[in-house]
């Protein structure tokens, strides 16, 4: 018999659980309230660890990192840029602290190298005069929305639902046990099915909670009682990729003081605020201000920089020595698995919190073994050895670009998103011409997309990455409404360009100086003009004073800065 089990969360733990466990014959339905990604792991910034950062202060979240970078190398090339990570040592910065951390890596297995100021400022020359010598590592980018899309495909393929737009708002509870979970669509899922305010009830055998900064939530509708230690950060997006490495600086207490080259862009973060609820915490000037200041300080090119957004997420962190501590950066990087049944008395359900996006392969196959082990089915995990889709062999993927003839920079963009599934989805016969200029994306890409998520373009963005360069969307956003048109209606078409300006702007408004400003003010005329609107493209926002950051950062008002 095949035992039900619903995953609840569409972020890199919920999507790789549905993964590990359709692998292992499980009949797996995963549920999540929006897209996929649409928590924390669409907010992350993206820093494959090494474990480095956590080598002094939490080994046991360093070993795991540097475990689980090695797998994700295996399974998910085409996910990851090997960027290589440096530790940088400033005029100041303490001795002790550099030899604790070489020390620290050792212990954990984590290779490094230690190299001069001079050096580190030859492979990457726009770090500051500064450096008097850095630790390399092997730290790197990864994408978090292809990533959990490859997850949530292989799930499928093993026979997995995955139901987007689907809000679990209670848990069915008889006999002390969880029986299965109650769903209120958000609207329809991404095969364009149900509607808005539908409701369902899918029964399981075990229900498992992958919903992150969300678990204490979700454990409340079955009267457990699960305190989570979130915390918000922000990160802060520039226009251009000045760096091919990842900075951290080497001090013990780090916020906002890594610096991610991330495709055509660079993200700088993450400052680390306790927040009480994870869909209501202030996101504030000062904190875009610090990150900024503090990677200047390494990278000072930085301060001159166009920023094109800033966006924050939270964590989902879980202390089980409940205010231990009072410093949310001192809370554990580990993960945990909850079983309700031995920690509450509610059977039939776990919850797995804590963690990374680079642990969250782990974090999966350990609540799946809990899952198999109360169900008594004896399957192995296998996730660590079987690649994801289009990840089978990063190296064929200069193959596909000479066979397609793929040598310009769109094409190879195309191909490193796309990994193996190149030939299949850039190879047809009508003309390819590129859609979104400022991410190399091309229409095959699209429409590929669009057949996976239906008339939703924020899928599709999380897909591609149209509309995630330069122009947040200014460009494209009608474009890529276009392709959906004559299969959608103009009416549904139009919606979807709507939502994913929304979601564009949302961002960008943190950034509001200089060139972003006149950048923000073009892509509102281009869309008054070529989408006929002439509402406010941000209406339902707050007033926004938009000359008050017009002369630059600086010119904040007052009162907005934290300190
Ligand atoms: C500022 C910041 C920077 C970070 N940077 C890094 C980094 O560089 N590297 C790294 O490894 N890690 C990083 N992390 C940590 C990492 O992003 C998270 O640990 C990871 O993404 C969590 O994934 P998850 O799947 O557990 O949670 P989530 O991605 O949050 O998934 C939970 C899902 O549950 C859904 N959900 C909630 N309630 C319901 C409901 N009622 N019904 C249905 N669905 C529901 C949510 O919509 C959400 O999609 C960072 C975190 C933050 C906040």
């Amino acid at each position: 018999m095949s035992y039900s089990v619903v995953v609840i969360g569409g972020g890199a733990t919920g999507t790789g659980t549905a993964r590990d466990l359709a692998m292992r014959g499980f009949d797996v339905t995963l549920v999540e309230r929006g897209n996929l990604t649409e928590g924390t792991t669409g907010r992350t910034h993206g820093h494959l660890h090494s474990g480095a950062r956590y080598a002094v202060s939490d080994k046991e979240s360093a070993v795991d990192c540097m475990r689980e970078n090695r797998v994700l190398h295996r399974i998910a090339g085409h996910c990851i840029e090997d960027t290589g990570g440096l530790f940088v040592q400033l005029e100041g910065d303490s001795d002790d602290y550099f030899e604790r951390k070489l020390a620290g890596c050792a212990e954990c297995d984590i290779p490094t190298e230690v190299i001069s100021g001079e050096e580190a400022r030859r492979r990457e020359p726009y770090l500051t005069d500064a450096v008097e010598r850095a630790i390399w590592v092997p730290d790197g980018a990864v994408d978090p929305f292809r990533l959990c899309v490859a997850n949530a495909a292989s799930a499928v393929e093993h026979g997995a639902r995955i139901e987007t737009h689907a809000e679990v708002v209670d848990l069915v509870v008889e006999g002390g046990r969880v029986a299965g979970v109650e769903v209120k669509r958000q609207g329809p899922n991404h095969h364009s099915e149900g509607a808005a305010g539908d409701t369902e009830t899918f029964e399981a055998d075990y229900v498992v909670s992958a919903t992150g900064a969300w678990a204490g939530q979700l454990a409340a509708m079955a009267g457990v009682d699960l305190e989570m230690a979130i915390s918000k950060g922000a990160m802060v997006v520039t226009n251009v990729r000045q760096l091919d490495t990842v900075i951290n600086r080497c001090l013990p207490k780090g916020e906002g003081d890594t610096i991610i080259p991330h495709e055509t862009t660079v993200l700088l973060g993450a400052n680390d605020d306790p927040v009480d609820d994870p869909d209501d915490y202030p996101e504030e000037q000062w904190e875009v201000d610090m990150m900024i200041d503090i990677a200047s300080e390494m990278v000072p090119v930085v301060a001159d920089a166009r920023m094109i957004r800033a966006y924050w997420g939270v964590r989902p962190l879980y202390d089980p020595n409940p205010k231990s501590t009072t410093d949310p950066g001192d809370v554990t990087r580990n993960y945990f698995v909850l079983d309700h049944a031995e920690r509450d008395g509610v059977a039939g359900f776990a919850s797995v919190v804590g963690g990374k996006l680079t642990t969250y392969r782990e974090m999966a196959e350990s609540v799946s073994d809990h899952v198999c082990e109360v169900l008594g089915v004896e399957e192995p995990c296998r996730t660590d050895e079987v690649p994801l889709p289009g990840s089978a062999d990063p190296s064929a993927l200069d193959e596909y670009m000479d066979e397609f003839d793929l040598r310009s920079p769109i094409a190879r963009r195309s191909g490193q998103r796309l990994g193996d599934r190149a030939p299949e989805v850039l190879d047809i016969d009508e003309p390819n011409p590129t859609l979104c200029e400022c991410e190399a994306v091309t229409r095959a890409e699209v429409r590929d997309a669009i057949d996976q998520v239906g008339a939703d373009l924020n899928g599709v963005r999380l897909r591609t990455r149209a509309s995630m360069g330069n122009c947040q969307g200014g460009f494209c956003s009608h474009r890529l409404g276009a392709e959906l048109y004559p299969d959608h209606g103009a009416e549904v078409a139009r919606d979807a360009v709507d939502e994913l300006y929304q979601e564009r702007w949302k961002g960008q408004r943190h950034a509001l100086w200089g060139e972003q400003l006149s950048q923000a003010m073009l892509n509102a005329m281009l869309h008054a003009t070529t989408m006929n609107h002439d509402a406010n493209h941000v209406a339902g926002d707050e007033n926004i004073e938009y000359r008050a950051f017009d002369g630059g950062r600086t010119a904040v008002p007052e009162g907005s800065h934290g300190d």
